[in-house]
């Protein structure tokens, strides 16, 4: 069983390396990294549970990031796990990667294959039904019955008619390459189109034991954070801007949950937000909970980057 009085909420800090066009404008690598849990920017150290450079790779982020939850998920506990930071900072190369190729692959791929390896190697009386969800579909797969169902209009649910099975970790990843073609992402002159928004992909894994009847029941939400960038960088206008200020709002209340979290605070801000609300019976209590800060290297980026790491730090 895990350790029910072990600290729930780890804060991860990975770097990535610097791009062609940030070696090109001549930018400066700034981290010093010191040991294996602080990072040093412009003489200030910053201490995390974990420090990753530039050079880890996925599988050894996922280790220290992911496999302990995805156990603990495995054994009836709820988890978050978050990639905070700036637009390009690494966000989605953490929590996703390629989906498709096995070194290159993040968190959420590798969680997939982890679960189905532990469905097919458990005794046959036991049976597992797991929904995978992201945004508004919903799928539905199970040892026994590995399908997914959508009515007449779409619109999925979980019982019945077996119109399209998903009986393996690839086909789970073709339910978030889907997912993906549907994201609203909106241009900001940012250089790169700017995700504005967050991106919660759910993975609920119910076991039950056919013989003796018990029931386990575990939650994981894995959340690609809306890039976290000042307004003011981004030159974002009208319907842009609103939506930019909004995120901003959510990001800095979900920052006062997690920090009320780690303070072991009587009151938990979990309505200040919708994201927060979502996640209320997955953060906190006896929930495991993984931050991982994305920071851009460069001296261009130096102020979002300490800001990202200020974040980081309140959840310490
Ligand atoms: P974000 O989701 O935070 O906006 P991305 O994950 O899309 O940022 O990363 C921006 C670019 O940098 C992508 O091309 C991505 O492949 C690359 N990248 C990010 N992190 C790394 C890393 N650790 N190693 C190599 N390339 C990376
Ligand atoms: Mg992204």
């Amino acid at each position: 069983m895990a350790d029910p009085a072990e600290c729930t909420i780890k804060v991860m800090c990975r770097f990535r390396p610097l791009n062609s066009s940030e070696v090109v404008r001549g930018d400066k690598y700034i981290p010093k990294f010191q040991g294996e849990d602080t990072v040093v920017i412009a003489g200030k150290p910053y201490m995390f549970d974990r420090v990753f450079q530039s050079s880890t790779t996925q599988e050894q982020v996922y280790n220290a990031c992911a496999q302990k939850i995805v156990k603990d998920v495995l054994e009836g506990y709820n988890g978050t796990i978050f990639a905070y930071g700036q637009t390009s900072s690494g966000k989605t190369h953490t929590m996703e990667g390629n989906l498709h190729d096995t070194d290159s692959m993040g968190i959420i791929p590798r969680i997939v294959q982890d679960i189905f390896n532990y469905i097919y190697s458990m005794d046959e009386n036991l049976e597992f039904h797991i929904k995978v969800s992201r945004g508004d579909t919903l799928y539905s797969v199970s040892k026994t019955n590995l399908s997914v169902h959508e009515d007449k209009n779409r619109v999925p649910y979980v019982k019945g008619c077996t119109e399209r099975f998903v009986c393996s970790p690839d086909e789970v990843m073709d339910t978030i390459d889907e997912g993906k073609a549907n994201r609203h992402v909106a241009v900001t002159n940012m250089n790169e189109h700017s995700s504005r928004s967050h991106s919660i992909f759910l993975i609920n894994v119910k076991q039950e034991n056919t013989q003796t009847e018990q029931k386990l029941s575990g939650k994981l939400y894995l959340v690609d954070l809306a890039g976290s960038e000042k307004v003011s960088k981004t030159g974002a206008e009208g319907a842009v801007l609103d939506e930019a200020k909004n995120i901003n709002k959510s990001l800095s209340s979900l920052g006062n949950v997690i920090s009320a979290l780690a303070e072991g605070s009587a009151y938990i801000p979990y309505r200040d937000s919708k994201m927060t609300r979502i996640l209320q019976d997955s953060l906190g209590g006896n929930c495991r909970t993984t931050i991982v800060i994305c920071c851009s290297p460069s001296s261009f980026n130096e102020a979002e980057t300490k800001s990202t790491l200020m974040f980081g730090q309140r959840a310490k």
